[in-house]
């Protein structure tokens, strides 16, 4: 079981260090001449999809070659994944060219797989265009597609050349989308910061002011990352309520219940307080709270049993053998990683969950 280090215990803000890769902007144009001029990339290309094609490319007022992409996690794949590498072969893209990552998480996370497999490994800079790749995706170098259905099967780690947040883009954002990011921001509280969370369980998503909030989020994840980048320890806090949220997520994908990532993951960590609950580590009190704001925000969807989960849960990156291993909170602001979690007690969780929103 792996326990917060002492250092991490009180003093969160005495310690923050942002990553050296990230800036903050409000002028997207001018923050990627800047970057050119110091990059000196021999060729470079903005990749988006038809959204932020739409939406977004125009504050970056740039005259570079458009690789476009189709949006959503049903495209976040190898084949996608090769229209990229074909774009950038086209454009005669060398080991010296720079992708530029216009988009979501998903942009975020195939777009620098496939800037970091090209040629062995090209720079790519993110300029993060949801709430939630802001707060998170776009933060920590975990790069990657899915496979057969398998969330995040294929990937690596690799730092991104720069990380640009522009809040700018949140402007077109449609509002499930930022609901979806806030999912991230409350899990950041619900790990880490007790103080925070007395702030974000006030937040309407809706009318929010955000830039407080992104750039908390941002001194969470990271410092979490920096120092465990490749996820060792204390990284696997962040996969709170993605062991069954990513399990969700996937067996939803491309069905007409598919849900967002936050949506999956806000029902995952319902679930996994539950089974912390179980377990007699979170109180009924914190794990009262933690559902009454979660539930005001997220539709508490029905879940299939268990056995329909298996195979994405089987496949978790955090599992050792035939264990399951989940990060779990044992009380609002503080998490434990490694725990062994048994079948029957996601059973019962998931019973648990089925009866609460019947009821409701
Ligand atoms: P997304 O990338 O699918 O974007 C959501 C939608 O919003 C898309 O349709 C996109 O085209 C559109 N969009 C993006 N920016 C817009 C804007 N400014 N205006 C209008 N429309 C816009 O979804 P997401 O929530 O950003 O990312 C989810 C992905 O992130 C998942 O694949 C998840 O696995 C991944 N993720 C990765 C990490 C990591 O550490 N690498 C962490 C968390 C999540």
């Amino acid at each position: 079981m792996g326990q917060r280090p002492q250092k991490y215990q009180n003093q969160f803000k005495a310690f923050v260090v942002l990553p050296s890769y990230l800036k903050f902007s409000n002028n997207p144009a001018s923050a990627l001449t800047a970057s050119l001029d110091v990059l000196k990339p021999d060729k470079a290309a903005i990749l988006v999809d038809e959204h932020t094609r739409m939406d977004c490319l125009p504050l970056l007022d740039s005259d570079l070659p458009i690789i476009e992409i189709r949006s959503g996690e049903k495209n976040k794949t190898i084949d996608t994944c090769a229209l990229i590498w074909q774009a950038m072969t086209d454009l005669g893209f060398s080991r010296k060219s720079l992708l530029i990552n216009v988009g979501g998480g998903v942009i975020g996370d195939m777009g620098g797989f496939a800037a970091s497999t090209y040629k062995r490994g090209i720079r790519f800079i993110n300029y993060p265009s949801t709430l939630l790749s802001m707060v998170d995706a776009s933060i920590g170098g975990k790069l990657g597609v899915d496979f057969k259905g398998l969330k995040n099967h294929i990937g690596v780690f690799r730092k991104p050349t720069e990380v640009v947040v522009c809040e700018l883009f949140l402007q077109t954002l449609p509002h499930q989308q930022i609901r979806s990011g806030f999912a991230e921001v409350l899990k950041h509280a619900l790990i880490f910061d007790e103080k925070y969370w007395e702030l974000v369980k006030r937040i309407q998503p809706e009318s929010a002011d955000w830039s407080g909030i992104i750039k908390h989020s941002i001194e969470i994840k990271g410092q979490v990352v920096e120092d465990d980048p490749m996820e060792t320890g204390l990284r696997k806090i962040l996969n709170f309520g993605h062991s069954l949220g990513h399990a969700i997520e996937s067996h939803f994908l491309d069905t007409e219940h598919e849900l967002l990532h936050g949506e999956a993951i806000a029902i995952g960590m319902v679930l996994e307080g539950l089974i912390s609950k179980q377990r007699g580590l979170l109180s009924s009190m914190q794990f009262e709270e933690m559902m009454e704001v979660i539930t005001s925000t997220y539709a508490m969807v029905w879940l299939p049993a268990i056995d329909e989960l298996l195979v994405e849960l089987k496949q978790d990156k955090k599992n050792e053998g035939e264990n399951l291993n989940f990060a779990i909170i044992d009380q609002i602001g503080h998490c434990l990683w490694d725990i062994p979690v048994q079948y029957d007690e996601i059973e019962l969780a998931l019973k648990t969950y089925s009866n609460t929103i019947q009821k409701d």
